[in-house]
């Protein structure tokens, strides 16, 4: 099963199986109440307009505030950014929805030149409606951004039309 969709404005699509889904979202549960966050490893479609998401690596937050942020930890990071198939990152929102918190945006600028995609899942039981995410009955929450650099240099993200709802699931 895969699910696929492509950015508001066309220029990036994200493929991404269920069952790597389906790890991501263990993770994130695991990790809650902090913030959970991993890697995301994959390859290019179309000449680069899409993404095909083919590995998820969980990574510890060593932030000292990790119910509010996430730090990935540098010996999983570090050997993982040097891939060349890293395409983005992924990390949880315990208290909030998947948008991207300012401090997201401040921190993206270290490496918005080395990843295509941002993915954030919202863990909060009253933002997700589910405290358990098995079945995908009432999938949790969770965006979909592309990494785009704006006029300033500043990476900025972009939300990609894939949202959580049920139907994103759909059987081949
Ligand atoms: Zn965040």
């Amino acid at each position: 099963m895969e699910y696929s969709g492509i950015g508001s404005t066309g220029r990036l699509g994200v493929q991404i199986s269920e069952e790597i889904m389906e790890s991501i979202l263990q993770h994130m549960r695991k990790s809650y109440p902090a913030e959970g966050c991993g890697i995301l490893f994959g390859k290019p479609l179309d000449g680069g307009n899409s993404w095909s998401i083919n590995k998820f690596l969980p990574c510890r937050n060593l932030s000292p505030s990790p119910g509010k942020e996430f730090l990935l930890d540098p010996k999983v990071w570090i050997p993982g950014s040097l891939s060349p198939d890293l395409t983005g990152i992924v990390h949880s929102h315990p208290v909030s929805g998947p948008e991207p918190s300012l401090k997201d945006l401040k921190q993206l600028q270290q490496f918005g030149a080395m990843i295509k995609l941002y993915l954030i899942v919202s863990t909060s039981p009253t933002v997700s409606r589910n405290a358990a995410f098995s079945g995908h009955k009432n999938p949790p929450h969770f965006s979909f951004y592309g990494v785009e650099s704006g006029e300033s240099g500043e990476y900025t993200l972009l939300k990609l039309s894939i949202q959580s709802q049920a139907d994103v699931f759909k059987s081949d």
